[in-house]
């Protein structure tokens, strides 16, 4: 069986396609949205999703989260006594659902399409490969998340021919698509965005108010309580798609200390990162060659496009009304689902064509009238090309007798060398000559999957080299990879029945923390409710965990949760 992942910043989830239709599937609690954030114990077992919150909570330098900004990167996380990079972590999120998605579905999951950002680089798709590997899955396709997100929405529209612009804010990525469908064939113009703009920069916007209106340092906080000024911005960042003015506070110190904040001035205080998803948005159409009065719908993506100062954003750039064609949540992940029921033949094949979202070249010498300067750019596939493209440059000797010719690979819109992102080298042999005698032909093909194949090809000698970029010095060897493997097996996942209980327990004891004027009552239930475990009579466990439930619900939120 085949699943489709939204591998998201902040949440991830995982969907099918059964019956003529794709379908979330939940996780062990009976939540479409898992978050991505894992915490690993001394014993070596993994918590993901909610429950690695909670244990995070206690837990700050044993939890990680957010690890996607880190994907293709040789960044390393420490989570206690072990170690991890983002694309282990990434793999132990995958693991969850899997297994989630096994167990729901009463069948083995071995194959998946993975959604990453438009805005991803090779080494990031190559790393969430690597993830999906690392977590026993062979990922079938990595699929752009506005491209999901507007099959998702265009085949949800019966097929109607559209012009469409995907708006995708999620925790940690901005993404601006322009896509069109027309007849069978899904079209990609144009893609943009920012790698490093989420919601969570709108939390932090809440924390740096906090910060000034109180007189504290946050920089200063040990991470517990950095972690409750974190969660107390997150809680009232959402608030606001409720209520105009909200009232943010967090115990420091032993002090309470409080923020009032209405809208406006949340608003005020956001102002740059508004003009900051503004440039995407002007980029794309650039690219796409049209005007923001071509685009027949906007589609509004990702958690962070609930937020109000976002939609008024919107609404105000395109003077019209977004429309929510599915939930901003899953769109990505049906999408992911719809491709896979497309690639087992169950619905009408929709051609999908993509874009390379970067430009592709490498370096040279070039004339500028006074003498050959070196460190200049040539592009071979300009960015927003319709992948796949298969694109040939010649360049010849910059001196006489050379006898190689090194073909850097970059990536990148800057016009000098260096400044691009160098993903790889390629070195040649070439019979010595005068300058400029010999001819090396450098071919770039961009797969669909947005892998990188160069070949160089010297026509006089008949030498050929060819690289499949993977030689980054964080790509992971064949060894390492099977010895990373070797260690993330040995790690026990928390048993998906225990996870109910475990959450609660977690929950418990931040709480228990948090309040201390409750700690009498939160002891009392939490050993209560680990008596009933030890029973293990399930309906008394049952009974026990809905009061202990009851019990949390009135401290944490003034009465029971619906
Ligand atoms: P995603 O990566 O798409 O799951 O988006 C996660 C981001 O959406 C996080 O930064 C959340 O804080 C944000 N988010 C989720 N719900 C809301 C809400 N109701 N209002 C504002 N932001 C939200």
């Amino acid at each position: 069986m085949m699943i489709g992942i939204d591998l998201g910043t902040t949440n991830s989830l995982a969907a099918c396609y059964r019956d003529g239709k794709p379908e979330i599937i939940p996780n062990r609690l009976g939540q479409a949205l898992t978050p991505s954030v894992v915490s690993v114990d001394e014993e070596g077992t993994v918590y993901v999703g909610q429950t690695a919150i909670e244990r995070g909570a206690l837990h700050p330098l044993e939890t990680a989260r957010a690890f996607k900004r880190g994907m293709g990167t040789d960044r390393v996380y420490p989570l206690g006594a072990h170690s991890f990079r983002a694309e282990e972590l990434s793999s132990l999120v995958l693991r969850s659902l899997k297994e989630d998605a096994e167990a729901y579905l009463g069948e083995p999951v071995t194959e998946a399409i993975i959604s990453v950002p438009a805005y991803f680089n090779d080494m990031q798709r190559k790393a969430t490969k690597q993830a999906g590997v690392l977590a026993g899955l062979t990922v079938n396709r990595i699929i752009n998340e506005p491209t999901a997100a507007a099959i998702a929405c265009g085949m949800g529209e019966n097929g109607r021919d559209a012009r469409y612009l995907v708006f995708d804010l999620g925790g940690g990525t901005f993404d601006v698509s322009i896509l069109e469908l027309s007849g069978p064939v899904m079209e990609v113009h144009a893609i943009a965005g920012d790698n490093f703009l989420g919601g969570e920069d709108f939390t932090m916007v809440l924390c740096g108010l906090f910060s000034q209106h109180t007189a504290t340092a946050l920089e200063q906080l040990d991470p517990k309580t950095r972690g409750e000024v974190f969660r107390a911005a997150e809680s009232c960042k959402c608030a606001f798609s409720q209520q105009q003015k909200v009232t943010m506070a967090c115990t420091i110190d032993g002090e309470r200390r409080e923020m009032k904040l209405d809208l406006s001035q949340y608003e005020k205080a956001c102002a740059p990162l508004l003009e900051r998803l503004r440039r995407p948005i002007e980029r794309s159409l650039r690219d796409a060659g049209i005007g923001l009065n071509d685009i027949d719908q906007v589609v509004l993506v990702g958690g962070a496009t609930r937020l109000p100062v976002v939609r008024k954003f919107v609404i105000k750039l395109f003077r019209r009304i977004p429309g929510f064609l599915v939930d901003p949540d899953q769109a990505v992940a049906l999408g992911a689902a719809i491709q896979c029921g497309i690639k087992a033949r169950q619905i009408r094949e929709v051609v999908l064509t993509d874009v390379c979202p970067y430009t592709l070249g490498t370096e040279v010498m070039v004339d500028n009238g006074l003498f050959e300067e070196s460190g200049h750019y040539l592009p071979i596939i300009q960015r927003n090309t319709v992948i796949p493209v298969s694109r040939t440059q010649t360049v010849y000797t910059a001196h006489d007798n050379q006898t190689r010719v090194n073909v850097k690979i970059l990536q990148g819109e800057s016009r000098m060398a260096y400044n691009n992102l160098q993903l790889g080298e390629l070195s040649v042999p070439v019979p010595p000559g005068p300058k400029g005698q010999e001819a090396v032909e450098i071919t770039y093909t961009y797969d669909v999957n947005a892998l990188l194949e160069v070949e160089v090809y010297v026509p006089s000698n008949g030498a050929r080299r060819r690289v499949v970029i993977q030689n980054q010095e964080n790509a992971l060897s064949e060894e390492e990879a099977a010895q990373r493997l070797a260690k993330l097996q040995y790690l026990k996942q928390n048993p998906r029945q225990e996870e109910q209980n475990r959450l609660l327990l977690l929950r418990g004891e931040r709480l228990y923390e948090e309040c201390p004027e409750h700690r009498p009552e939160i002891d009392r239930a939490i050993m209560d409710f680990e008596r009933a475990m030890s029973h293990r009579d399930r309906r008394e466990i049952q009974s026990v965990r809905a009061s202990l439930s009851k019990t949390l619900d009135a401290i944490e939120f003034g009465a029971p949760r619906k």
